[in-house]
């Protein structure tokens, strides 16, 4: 090993500084990072160090991207003055694969938060109190370093664009800005991941909201968290209060993390000792595969454009629209060839029941070839809950034809 081999190898050991982030981000001396404050500009210049750090390159036109916060946003109109400068900051990884590269995933987190309260805080008697926002939302943007560190020491095929927003807590502006004045083509932009309000994991429970924004998605995630093991409620549309709404606004399939609400969200006590650092760590793991599969896959995403937010069926039992009959497959999203290969199977699923197993190559449901998920997807898509099909796998080196009775996936 060359001595220039060796210390890259000591760069990327570095031991994780996740929670030294976390520390600088919601220390009192940043006041809570208002928008447009010198803590603000002070989190940002330290994000820039972190990303470069990290080996992210400045975005074209530089780390900073700056928006004015116009004297309509929600909060100018309760009385804050109009006129600040917000600053987006843009990091990226270029991707290796010379056609790809010219694609790109963002993956985004907010760092600004209320400041010192008054609009935004549900502390009644906390104006002049630093909220600190270790949860909202230096989790997510720690997480999002996590990332970037670990997806700088091997780069996919697409080009990953790091954004951590400012003005989100005014009501979304960074986001908003970037959207209108992409640096890199929204066309060309598959799929915008959010990390906001990641840091209190609780008994396994992550959402995914926006999962019903592009067609592959659900099979996506259900794959990923074979391996990640989460209580996972992926479910809904595009539309919700952080970033991801911004970039669904402007047609991308989108996705938002979140260890959902608690008791200290938008008060005082939002504090970085509250933070579940292993759920942190889990859930940028869990990133890490998601941007990865995203920014690896060979086809771009299918966006699914639903008109109007769909009321949350998390344990509701109905049938999920568009995803048709349920076999409860897990099927290995890195593609397997001349059909879909199985990681695994569901637990009393149809499949299971039907003697389908991990290694299974599925080739044929009912009267349709299965070459690839889409293939597949669109084949259960023709079934109903209750229909028995013929179901074709390739095992090993021979062709087994199995009978699975279809039932209803529940959302
Ligand atoms: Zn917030």
């Amino acid at each position: 090993m060359t001595l220039a081999r060796s210390l890259g190898a000591q760069a990327i050991a570095e031991p994780p500084r996740i929670l030294d982030d976390i520390k600088f981000l919601t220390d009192d001396r940043l006041q809570g990072r208002s928008t447009g404050s010198p803590g603000a500009d002070s989190a940002a210049a330290y994000l820039a160090r972190r990303f470069s750090e990290v080996g992210l390159q400045p975005a074209a036109g530089g780390w900073f991207q700056s928006f004015t916060v116009s004297r309509d946003a929600p909060a100018i109109r309760q009385g804050k003055a109009g006129g600040l400068i917000g600053k987006n900051v843009i990091g990226i990884l270029p991707g290796r694969d010379p056609v790809l590269r010219n694609q790109t995933v963002v993956l985004g987190a907010h760092y600004d938060h209320l400041g010192t309260g008054g609009f935004g805080s549900l502390d009644p008697d906390s104006t002049g109190l630093v909220h600190n926002g270790a949860d909202d939302n230096a989790s997510g943007v720690a997480g999002l370093i996590q990332v970037a560190a670990r997806l700088a020491a091997s780069p996919p095929a697409r080009t990953i664009v790091f954004i951590a927003f400012s003005g989100e807590e005014l009501g979304l502006l960074g986001s908003e800005h970037y959207v209108k004045a992409p640096i890199y083509p929204l066309s060309a932009t598959i799929a915008m991941v959010n990390l906001d309000m990641v840091g209190r994991l609780r008994n396994g429970r992550l959402i995914v909201y926006g999962a019903r924004t592009a067609r592959e998605f659900p099979s996506l995630l259900d794959s990923l968290n074979w391996y990640a093991g989460f209580d996972l409620k992926a479910q809904g549309d595009g539309y919700g209060p952080s970033d991801q709404s911004s970039f669904y606004a402007a047609k991308r399939p989108v996705l938002h993390l979140f260890t959902d609400l608690h008791e200290d969200y938008h008060r005082t006590t939002d504090d970085w000792q509250k933070v579940n650092l292993d759920g942190l760590k889990r859930v940028a793991d869990f990133t890490l595969g998601l941007v990865t599969a995203l920014a690896n896959r060979r086809a771009s995403l299918t966006f699914l454009d639903l008109p109007a937010p769909l009321p949350a069926q998390a344990s509701a039992p109905a049938v999920t629209p568009g995803y048709g009959a349920y076999l409860g497959t897990v099927p290995d999203m890195t593609g397997a060839p001349g059909g879909v290969r199985l990681v695994g199977v569901r637990t009393g699923s149809p499949a299971e029941k039907a003697g389908l197993r991990g290694d299974d190559i599925i080739t044929r449901i009912g009267t349709k070839e299965t070459p690839d998920l889409q293939a597949m997807t669109d084949a259960l898509r023709s079934h109903r809950p209750g229909e028995t099909v013929e179901i074709v796998v390739r095992r090993g080196a021979a062709l087994t034809t199995l009978r699975a009775t279809l039932g209803t996936r529940r959302g």
